[in-house]
């Protein structure tokens, strides 16, 4: 693993001030970027080494969950080492552009076969990976066609019969967010007090506990990302694939909105000590390498065509429709989604 740490790098250039000059000008020679990531996934290491492997350029590399990076880059200001910010979830991106810790970048011009949808408007961050909400039901108690909308799960006749996570995550924001872009205030709101109604079980566990909840029998249809199934069903653990096994996934709004869709997104820091390099960081988690890595390591949806990858799982839930509307509206819409939460008793 080349990735170091920033410690350790503040720690190599505090001890050179006492080396001969000589070797302070290889320091300020070497190429680095500082990445901040809310990413901790196995294939993001392979990726920063595949990137320096390729550009010379060493990755210090900052972990920590989405708001606290935000809430550190934030506080440093203007002495922030931050070269690149990546989180997951589009909301969050935002909270960091509103923050203003984001300089603006021309991503259309840097990646040129981006998708408008997953681009930032204002032009502040952009997706690199996309992850759907979609539903897992039983292969046994739910008939094909039984539910084929996020709308239809508001039907009383799927009383006691869904299990979904709390509203405190961000994926069940986004998506009542995106529902709110979509239908208005009112509509998602009564949509949400009605899978209130039609909860199996106080909302509890993440994602892949929702599967396991239609596998035991506790609920027939759960809302997940996509790649917590591929995850089961890639699992080693026999236990895994049979609750994977034992459910369908569907993606959803097929017929009308399309699945609602997020993405773990990047954008270069107001105050990037190496802004060069953090465009060549954020150019390369586009590149065959990087998208490669995340769809056969994680799971997660290529954004840009013609990439090859080989993870028959993933490859399986393949074509679908995905919302097409511009991914900063969950943003937009976040906090009017935790307060209709709030209202209608969503834990
Ligand atoms: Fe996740």
């Amino acid at each position: 693993m080349k990735t170091n740490f920033i410690l350790i790098a503040a720690a190599l250039v505090i001890t050179s001030c006492s080396q001969p000059s000589a070797e302070v000008e290889v320091e300020a020679a070497s190429r680095e970027v500082n990445v901040y990531s809310a990413r901790h996934y196995r294939s993001d290491a392979f990726i920063y080494d595949a990137f320096t492997e390729a550009t010379g350029i060493e990755v210090n590399l900052i972990e920590a969950n989405g708001d606290q990076l935000i809430e550190r880059v934030r506080a440093d200001g203007d002495r922030s080492p931050a070269d690149v910010l990546i989180t997951v979830d589009a909301a969050r991106l935002h909270r960091a552009e509103q923050a203003g810790l984001f300089a603006q970048t021309d991503f259309s011009a840097l990646i040129p076969e981006l998708e408008p949808h997953l681009v930032d408007p204002d032009q502040y961050w952009v997706g690199f990976t996309l992850r759907a909400r979609v539903l897992a039901y039983s292969a046994e108690r739910v008939e094909a066609g039984d539910v084929s909308t996020y709308e239809d799960l508001a039907d009383p006749r799927w009383a006691g019969r869904i299990c979904i996570r709390e509203s405190g995550n961000a994926y069940n924001q986004s998506l009542l967010a995106s529902i709110i872009a979509r239908s208005g205030e009112d509509a998602a709101e009564a949509w949400a007090a009605s899978i209130v109604a039609n909860m199996a079980r106080p909302p509890q566990g993440g994602d892949r506990d929702q599967i396991k909840g239609i596998a035991a029998g506790i609920c027939d249809v759960a809302v997940v990302n996509h790649y917590y199934y591929a995850m089961l069903a890639n699992s080693a653990q026999e236990a895994d694939q049979e609750a994977a096994a034992s459910t369908v996934l569907l993606f959803p709004n097929q017929d009308t909105s399309g699945a609602h869709i997020n993405v773990s997104g990047a954008g270069i820091a107001a105050n990037a000590p190496h802004p060069e390099e953090a465009r060549e960081l954020i150019a390369f988690l586009f590149s065959q390498d990087a998208q490669r890595l995340v769809a056969e390591m994680n799971n997660e949806l290529p954004v840009i065509d013609g990439i090859e990858w080989d993870n028959p799982i993933l490859q399986a839930m393949l074509p679908f429709q995905e919302d097409q509307r511009n991914i900063s509206d969950l943003g937009d819409h976040n906090e009017t989604a935790q307060r209709i939460f709030d209202r209608v008793g969503w834990q």
